[in-house]
């Protein structure tokens, strides 16, 4: 049974499936969730966050589980207590599962180090957030109808600093899917994939593009002019998409106008709010994995 989930590597496949398929069960209500009102997890989150911590709660709730948000802020963490020791007064309170975010990158594996509860990593610097790339395989997994081999998918944007292309630069090629790094030479970390400057060129290839939001907050310097700059060569828009029946997926908070421009995100092909739907029914499954015994 998996007990901490630091990044995606830290499940297998098969473990992978199963969990889809499961919070496919929770979708179609085909399975009844397991009744966890003993379990408590809490949420310590040192990173704004809207979606992964509200959907953490959801499903925490649809579990029956206890759920509580640690305020960092108003926490001894500004009286100078060390972080270690607030991760060990937590877990002295009788803590069953640890989410937390971070802006180190390093963060989660040190977490996971010193913790004897279960973990889950909801995002580590630029690492890994593992839950939101496997809610996007799940997304990608619904929309394909499992037939995901062969399948090009481009991911566009910063890329260098995004933990979301890290974590799905990992995934998805174990399911077959071909993954194609679209953006300006900055935003690019070395890698072995191919890459382009052109979101034109990419878009002919692609069977999915997923947008993703600059991290202007992990960013040491300015690289481009401003955001509209990148956004002139880099913004999903319906002109260039024109009428390719693609899905468009993006991991949230979306930059409108300079990520994806406004028209398409409300157009049918965009996968946004359904990633949202079907994170919290990933979430359970996830929970359930690691919580129910
Ligand atoms: N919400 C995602 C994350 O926490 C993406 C983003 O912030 O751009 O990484």
């Amino acid at each position: 049974m998996l007990t901490q989930l630091i990044h995606t590597k830290n499940l297998n496949d098969s473990e992978i499936l199963a969990l889809l398929e499961r919070a496919n069960a929770f979708l179609h209500q085909e399975a009844t969730p397991p009744n966890l009102t003993h379990k408590r997890i809490v949420a310590l989150f040192f990173e704004n966050s809207t979606r992964t911590i509200a959907s953490f709660q959801m499903a925490a709730s649809r579990l029956g589980a206890y759920f509580s948000v640690f305020n960092v802020q108003k926490s001894s963490a500004s009286k100078g207590e060390t972080l270690l020791d607030t991760l060990h007064n937590l877990e002295a309170m009788g803590l069953d599962l640890l989410i937390t975010r971070h802006h180190h990158s390093s963060s989660a594996i040190y977490f996971a180090k010193h913790l004897n509860c279960a973990f889950i990593n909801a995002g580590s610097g630029t690492l890994a957030h593992p839950t939101q790339a496997l809610l996007d395989l799940l997304t990608l997994y619904n929309h394909f109808k499992g037939a995901l081999e062969g399948k090009t998918i481009a991911i566009v944007g910063d890329i260098k600093n995004s933990r979301v292309a890290n974590s799905n630069m990992e995934l998805l090629p174990r399911f077959g899917m071909r993954v194609i790094l679209v953006a300006p030479p900055h935003f690019l970390p070395p890698t072995s994939l191919p890459t382009t400057h052109s979101l034109q060129e990419a878009l002919e290839v692609a069977d999915v593009v997923m947008g993703l939001r600059t991290q202007t907050e992990r960013h040491c310097l300015q690289t481009y002019g401003s955001l509209k700059d990148y956004a002139k060569d880099f913004c999903l828009r319906g002109a260039l998409l024109g009428k390719r029946q693609i899905p468009i997926l993006h991991p949230g908070p979306v930059h409108r106008n300079i990520d994806i421009e406004d028209a398409l995100l409300d157009d049918p092909r965009c996968q946004v709010l359904e990633q949202v739907k079907l994170g919290v029914f990933l979430r359970m499954a996830l929970m359930e994995s690691m919580l129910a015994s």
